[in-house]
């Protein structure tokens, strides 16, 4: 009898799994399951925010995936019982063989008080609307996108705004009636990057006049006063707020002996598989993309929680399940390194990364920004949302 792979979470990693699953896979059931009815290809958020994409060509119909064979189901998932094999949605009890989990992060603008109030979360589709229809009236004055906490999806995603609200308002004529100021905790612009390659990117955003403070960690947003206040006592005045929530592992994996700090799902760094906290490995479970809580080697900080990782993650996890199934050893492993990423610098440019995170030196390198970078971002959304669905 065919055995039931459960896939949680419609996402990057949820639909790369599907995907390949459903290419080598026979006489074996597939499930995905998702709180949406819809995945949402996050890379474009930016695009939308600047009006260069509306939101429907940015998603697409999860049913689609069932045109491959995948069974989609639209629940939300409350919690995972892996000494069951069961898995709580609220379409019921799900039983499963193999379950990869792919809930991506929950995020929690909850935790900076008033945030919730006084920020838009660009993070949000539905916010992220509304954010681009605030923005076309805005004419004057001081924007502040702040980040939260750490780590947060998409590291490069914030750099993105606000570059490409310089063009917006550049385009417009009235870039300088505005300020735009961007504050991070971490204490440079890319962390895992070369001084060399943080002075370049530093004098970027004192190019397009964008102000840039490290080391800030977020304490409050006044919304009755309209600043942003910091741990350190540093107050900032603004206009409009946008604001990078707090991100942590899935209130599913929470109190469950799957989860780790923050409710980041612990696995092994090379096959995913999660391991059960103060019991036995899960040989059966795997936790893919923003879910996992990867480290970088030294153990030092999280790993960046970046797409194209939960992309390469989805298919090591996918052929190594396809090859027990088929009574083989597992040989596929994930190695933490990637090229190919793009960081949106304008309208036209964007800068090509590649990571290396499992390096006894983690290491990121960064082009200069270039149109061969915007055609890369571009070309592999369109491949995304077509080749996948
Ligand atoms: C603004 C921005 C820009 C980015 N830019 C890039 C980029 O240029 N390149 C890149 O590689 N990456 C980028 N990223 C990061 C990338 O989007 C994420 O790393 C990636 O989406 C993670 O994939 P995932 O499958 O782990 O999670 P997700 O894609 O977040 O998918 C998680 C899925 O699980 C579902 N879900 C969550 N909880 C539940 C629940 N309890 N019940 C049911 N369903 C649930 C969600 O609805 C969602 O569909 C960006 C992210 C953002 C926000």
């Amino acid at each position: 009898m065919g055995k039931t792979i459960l896939i949680l979470g419609g996402g990057i990693g949820g639909t790369a799994a599907a995907n390949v699953l459903s290419k080598l896979l026979k006489n074996h059931q597939i499930i995905l399951v998702d709180r949406e009815e819809y995945h949402l290809f996050r890379p474009s958020l930016p695009l939308l925010l600047v009006n260069l994409r509306h939101p429907h060509q940015i998603v697409r119909r999860l049913t689609d995936l069932e045109k491959k064979g995948v069974k989609f189901i639209q629940a939300e998932v409350n919690k995972v019982m892996p000494q069951r094999q069961q898995v709580e949605t609220t379409q019921g009890l799900l039983n499963y063989d193999y379950l990869i989990v792919a809930l991506g992060a929950d995020q929690h603008p909850e935790t900076v008080p008033g945030q919730i109030e006084a920020a838009f979360n660009p993070y949000n589709l539905q916010d992220a609307c509304r954010l681009q229809q605030e923005l076309q009236f805005f004419k004057s004055g001081r924007i502040i996108v702040f980040i939260a906490a750490l780590p947060y999806t998409g590291p490069y995603g914030p750099y993105e705004f606000i570059c490409l609200l310089d063009t917006y308002f550049r385009k417009r004529g009235v870039r300088n009636q505005i300020q735009l100021t961007l504050i991070t905790p971490e204490p440079a612009l890319f962390p895992l990057a070369s001084r060399k390659i943080n002075y370049k990117l530093a004098k970027l955003m004192t190019k397009k006049q964008i102000q840039v403070y490290t080391n800030a960690q977020v304490l409050a947003l006044d919304h009755l006063k309209n600043e942003l206040v910091l741990t350190d006592g540093r107050i900032f005045p603004g206009d409009l707020f946008i604001g990078i929530p707090t991100h942590r592992g899935s209130k599913a994996l929470q109190h469950t002996s799957l989860a780790l700090e923050q409710s980041w799902c612990l696995v092994d760094p090379h096959t995913l598989a999660a391991e059960l906290i103060s019991t036995e490995a899960a040989d059966n479970i795997y936790c893919i993309g923003d879910a996992a809580g990867l480290k970088v080697a030294d153990g030092s900080r999280w790993a960046p929680k970046i797409g194209i990782f939960a992309h390469y993650q989805a298919e090591v996890v996918a052929r190594n399940i396809a090859l027990k199934l088929s009574g083989k050893t597992p040989q596929f492993r994930y190695q933490g390194k990637g090229a190919g990423v793009a960081m949106i610098t304008d309208y036209n440019h964007a800068s090509l990364l590649s990571i290396n995170y499992y390096a006894s030196q983690p290491r990121t390198f960064l082009l200069p920004p270039m149109s061969i970078g915007w055609l890369v971002k571009t070309a592999f959304e369109k491949y995304w949302l077509n080749c996948w669905f």
